[in-house]
């Protein structure tokens, strides 16, 4: 059954319809109708530096945002995202965050260094008729090589047909593609490698407790393996210990990203901290 539930505003009513698997509750609301009456100026982004276990180096990072609310303080993500991904008015919010950050990148040369910055989309922004002509436009003036796309899994898997027509034009455009979360959407790894993805992050459900789950030990060994037979890299995330980085070497796991290398970060410590050239110690070193 489909809800239809109106949010009063002074100009305007806004009429969302919420699909069966939503409840409609106060809280979000109040968020959808805050995000109508939110200005450019309440979002901003964080990047989150990405270390490449294989090159003993930073590798690049990804663009999370965050949203501080007037009264509410900083909303997360995962508050928001899912309700502007259900209501459709996460593409323009997309769009915002392939701009700001193509103009960060391009603030500080960043292509110039090799770094490869990615940005989340969702199932909405593939099915969205405009992205891939935005997304030519988007990248006209920097090398595209040095942007990566980060779906879930479920957003390749809902409309399979279309995120394989986006994700190939994006790989004649250059840009990568990663299946995020991965180990959260119930498809094989088989499957997701018939898309034209270089990349799979470990979602951190699987990768933050392998040092003392067997289970889990056993699952990322043996994905990242398929993933490698399959000749796909694999980032792992949420990587909070360094014992955890050791078996992740270990596994010959190409890339951590988590709280042990560092959190998100805002612009100017990103660059920052680019320019010290961090390293992770390897194991045996002092
Ligand atoms: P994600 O893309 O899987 O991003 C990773 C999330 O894990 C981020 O949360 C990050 O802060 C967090 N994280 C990273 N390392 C660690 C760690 O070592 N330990 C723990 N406990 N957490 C870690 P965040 O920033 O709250 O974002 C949550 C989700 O919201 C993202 O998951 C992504 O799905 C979505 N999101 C964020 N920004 C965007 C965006 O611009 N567009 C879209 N479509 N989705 C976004
Ligand atoms: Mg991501
Ligand atoms: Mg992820
Ligand atoms: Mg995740």
């Amino acid at each position: 059954v489909l809800t239809a539930v109106s949010v009063s505003q002074k100009k305007h009513k806004l009429w969302v319809v919420y699909s069966p698997g939503l409840e409609p509750n106060a809280d979000d609301l109040r968020l959808l109708k805050d995000f109508h009456q939110a200005g450019t100026r309440d979002f901003f982004l964080h990047y989150q530096p990405k270390y490449s276990l294989s090159d003993n180096a930073v590798k690049g990072a990804e663009a999370l945002l965050r949203w501080q609310h007037p009264q509410l303080g900083l909303v997360p993500p995962s508050k928001f995202i899912p309700l502007l991904e259900e209501t459709g008015f996460v593409t323009q919010v997309t769009r915002w965050v392939i701009t700001e950050t193509i103009a960060m990148m391009a603030r500080h040369n960043l292509c110039r260094t090799g770094l490869v910055i990615s940005i989340n989309v969702s199932t909405r922004d593939l099915t969205e008729l405009g992205f891939v002509s935005f997304m030519r436009h988007a990248v006209k003036d920097i090398d595209p090589h040095c942007i990566q796309l980060e779906i879930t899994e479920t957003g390749l898997i809902d409309d399979s047909e279309r995120a394989l027509y986006v994700l190939s034009k994006m790989n004649d455009l250059g840009i990568s593609c990663s299946v995020d979360d991965f180990g959260t959407g119930n498809s094989s790894l088989s499957y997701l490698s018939k898309f034209p993805v270089s990349e799979i992050k470990l979602d951190r459900s699987y990768v933050y407790d392998i040092a003392n789950n067997e289970r889990n030990h056993k699952i990322v060994k043996s994905t990242i393996e398929l993933a490698h037979t399959l000749g796909l890299s694999v980032t792992a995330e949420g990587v909070e210990e360094h014992e955890t980085v050791e078996i992740l070497r270990d596994m010959k796991c190409e890339t951590i990203q988590g709280f042990v290398f560092s959190r998100p970060i805002p612009e100017s410590d990103l660059i920052e901290f680019l320019k010290s050239s961090p390293k992770l110690k390897a194991s045996g070193e002092a």
